[in-house]
C-alpha cells in the first residue's frame, strides 16, 4: 500500500470520529458529572477511598481516573486514595481463574471496599456482568456507586443500579470512551477544587520569623523580627493560611524535649495572637539521623529539605500547594518548598541551588513579593522582575 492511495481514500472519513465526539460533547452531562464529583468529595471528606473498574478501554480509563486522584490533576496537593481493580494482573487472573471472570471485580470490592467508599464502574455497554456484580457487592457493603455509561447503557442493568449514572450521549463505543475521558477530567477538576481550595504561606521559624538562637528553646528568648507581625497580617488579609514548618533536631540531639518545643510554640503563638496574627498551623520535625535520643535519631520524611511537613499541613488545611509559598532563610527551606510544589522565597544573605523563585532582603520584602505576584496588591511585572534573584 502506498501513501497516495491512503491519503486519497479518506479525506472526509478522517474527521468522522472527531465530528461524532464533538456532537456527543455538545450534550455533555455536566449536572450528572457534578453529582458524581460531589459523591467523591463527600467520600474523601469522611476518610474514604475510590475504587474503579472496567474492561479493555474502560480498564485503562479506570486507571486514568485513579492516576489523577493518587498523583495530581491540575494542583499540587495531598494525594487522594484510589485503586483500579483492573490493574493488578495477578489478582485479576487468580480470581478469574478460581471464581470466573464475572466475579473478578466483585471479589475485590468484597476484599477492599468499606462503607463510605465510592465504586466507579466504567462500561460503554452498561451491561458488563463483572461490573454489575461489583456494584451489587458494593451496595451490600455500603459503598456509594457511580457509573460511567453510554446511551446504550441507560436502560440496561448498570444504569438502574448505580447511585449516580453519568450517561454520555452516544451509542458507539469509541465516542462514549472519548466522553468518559472528559468525564474523568471534569470529576478530578471539581474534586480538587472542592478539597484543596486554600492557599498557604509556609514559614520557617528560626532566622525567618524569629531571631536565630543556637538550638533555641527558651520562650523568654523569642524575639520576632521587625515587620513579621505586619507581614503576617497582610498575608492573612490576602487569604493565605499561615503555617510554621520548623526543623527542631535539638530534640533528637538531646538538647531539649518535645515539651520544650511546645512551650516555645505556645509562647510564639501568644505573642502573635496579641496582634491578631496567630498562625493557622505549626509543624515541626524533632528528628535527625545523627541524633542520640530515641525514638528521634532516625531518618524521616519531614526534616527539611524533605517536604513532609508541608505535605502534612497541606492535607490538614486543604491546601492547593501550587498556589502556595515557602518562606525561609536557608537552602533546605527553598528545596522543601520546591519539592512540595510551592513557590519559594529566600530571606537574607544565604544562597540556594537551584535558586528560589525570589530572594528578599527581609520578611517585609518577601511578603510584598508574594502579594504582588498573587495580585493582592497593585504592582507591575516589572516591579516583580526588579526584585528577582
Ligand atoms: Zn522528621
Amino acid at each position: 500500500m502506498n501513501g497516495s492511495s491512503g491519503n486519497g481514500a479518506a479525506p472526509g472519513r478522517a474527521g468522522d470520529w472527531a465530528n461524532r465526539a464533538r456532537g456527543m460533547l455538545a450534550g455533555f452531562p455536566a449536572g450528572a458529572a457534578k453529582e458524581a464529583a460531589a459523591l467523591i468529595v463527600a467520600c474523601y471528606e469522611r476518610g474514604g477511598k475510590v475504587l474503579a473498574c472496567g474492561n479493555g478501554g474502560s480498564a485503562a480509563e479506570a486507571q486514568h481516573l485513579v492516576t489523577e486522584l493518587v498523583g495530581k490533576f491540575e494542583r499540587d496537593r495531598a494525594p487522594l486514595p484510589a485503586l483500579a481493580l483492573d490493574a493488578n494482573s495477578a489478582v485479576l487472573t487468580a480470581v478469574a481463574n478460581d471464581y470466573g471472570y464475572d466475579n473478578a471485580f466483585a471479589h475485590q470490592v468484597d476484599a477492599l471496599g468499606e462503607a463510605g467508599d465510592v465504586l466507579v464502574t466504567i462500561s460503554t455497554s452498561g451491561d458488563s456482568e463483572n461490573a454489575v456484580r461489583a456494584v451489587l457487592v458494593a451496595k451490600e457493603k455500603g459503598l456509594a456507586t457511580v457509573g460511567y455509561l453510554g446511551e446504550k447503557g441507560r436502560g440496561r442493568r448498570l444504569g438502574g443500579l448505580v447511585d449516580v449514572p453519568v450517561v454520555l450521549g452516544a451509542r458507539d463505543t469509541a465516542t462514549v470512551q472519548a466522553g468518559h475521558l472528559v468525564l474523568t477530567h471534569t470529576i478530578c477538576g471539581l474534586v480538587e477544587e472542592a478539597l484543596f481550595l486554600n492557599k498557604a504561606v509556609f514559614l520557617d521559624r528560626d532566622g525567618t520569623l524569629i531571631v536565630n538562637r543556637h538550638y533555641g528553646s527558651d520562650p523568654d528568648g523569642i524575639e520576632l523580627f521587625d515587620g513579621v507581625v505586619e507581614g503576617l497580617l497582610e498575608l492573612r488579609a490576602a487569604g493565605y493560611k499561615l503555617v510554621l514548618v520548623s526543623n527542631q533536631s535539638g530534640v533528637a540531639r538531646g538538647y531539649f524535649d518535645e515539651a520544650a518545643v511546645a512551650r516555645m510554640h505556645d509562647r510564639l503563638q501568644r505573642m502573635l495572637d496579641r496582634h491578631g496574627a496567630a498562625l493557622d498551623g505549626m509543624e515541626y520535625c524533632p528528628h535527625h539521623p545523627e541524633g542520640d535520643t530515641s525514638p528521634y535519631a532516625v531518618e524521616c520524611a519531614c526534616r527539611k529539605p524533605a517536604p513532609g511537613m508541608l505535605r502534612r499541613a497541606a492535607r490538614k488545611h486543604g491546601v492547593n500547594l501550587s498556589a502556595s509559598w515557602m518562606v525561609g532563610d536557608i537552602e533546605a527551606d527553598v528545596e522543601a518548598g520546591r519539592r512540595a510544589g510551592a513557590r519559594t522565597v529566600l530571606v537574607g544573605p544565604e544562597t540556594a541551588q537551584p535558586p528560589p523563585d525570589y530572594r528578599a532582603e527581609d520578611f517585609a520584602a518577601a511578603v510584598r513579593h508574594i502579594l504582588v505576584v498573587s495580585g493582592d496588591v497593585p504592582g507591575s511585572a516589572e516591579n516583580v522582575a526588579s526584585f528577582g534573584p
